[in-house]
């Protein structure tokens, strides 16, 4: 599907949780943010409602998101639910690798092809820092896991205040040379002044070739990160909903003073 700046709008972001083993300084205040309640929460078919509507117009890449979408009840069950669907030719999911060595086996049967693993250092200390809670050799083990599974690319998403030349980026960028993976830098983004860059070695972030839609967990679809714009799938049903936000996707991103990375999934 095109949108009105006939850009091609063939990728689903979807939020499936608010919710996180972590509180990344970047992401998250220290004592996390107020959870959405369970009844706000879209369920599964709800969320698959949003998918078959969106592949059949066209969308065949999904990327499965959160907060931390390991998270989420029997998200097995949803990742065989969109795999199973015609149409999706790339199923990848965003994660912080904590839970990957209990289910990266069973994501992969399921039909899971690719994840982008968090990793802003490979200092232990700062990456307790950097997360508050994290255990950086449970990320280790999930990167393992994710590569005995089978998932592949794997990729490392690698957040950056400024510069790759950082000295935490630095060691993920020979970790990930050693290790054969491919790393990302993702330039910390600012949604209430409007400050985002490219992805490096990604497609994000590049308003002329905006290819993207995200579903939030609380059922918001939203045709920009950097923007307030949202259509509810529970007022207005999946049909509408998507098609509003695709004819009112902006030319290019401004500010967003209600996203928050957590809920909407970056
Ligand atoms: S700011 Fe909006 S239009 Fe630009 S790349 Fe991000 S989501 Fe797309």
């Amino acid at each position: 599907m095109k949108d009105k700046f006939n850009r091609n709008i063939n990728y689903l972001r979807i939020s499936v949780t608010d919710r996180c083993n972590l509180r990344c300084v970047y992401c998250m205040p220290a004592e996390g943010v107020v959870p959405i309640s369970h009844t706000e929460i879209l369920s599964f078919d709800e969320i698959m409602d949003v998918v078959r509507k969106a592949v059949s117009d066209g969308v065949n890449k999904i990327r499965i998101t959160g907060g931390e979408p390991l998270v989420r009840k029997n998200i097995v069950e949803l990742v065989r639910m969109i795999a199973e669907l015609e149409g999706v030719t790339d199923l990848g999911m965003t994660t912080n690798g904590i839970l990957l060595p209990k289910y990266a086996n069973e994501l992969k049967k399921a039909g899971l092809q690719r994840v982008n693993i968090s990793l802003d250092t490979t200092d232990p200390i700062r990456y307790k820092e950097i997360t508050r809670l994290g255990d950086i050799d449970l990320v280790y083990k999930g990167i393992d896991a994710a590569r005995n599974a089978g998932l592949q690319p794997i990729k490392i998403n690698c957040v950056i205040k400024e510069s790759a030349l950082e000295p935490d980026a630095q060691l993920v960028a020979e970790y990930c040379k050693q290790n054969n993976l491919e790393i990302r830098y993702i330039r910390e983004m600012d949604l209430e002044n409007g400050r985002f860059w490219k992805v490096q070695g990604g497609d994000g972030g590049d308003c002329k070739t905006c290819n993207r839609l995200r579903l939030t967990s609380k059922g918001m679809i939203k045709p920009c990160l950097f923007s307030d714009l949202e259509y509810s799938v529970r007022a207005l049903g999946a049909t509408s909903a998507l098609e509003t936000a695709l004819n009112e996707k902006p030319k290019r991103g401004t500010i967003s003073r209600k996203n928050n990375f957590s809920g909407v999934g970056g």
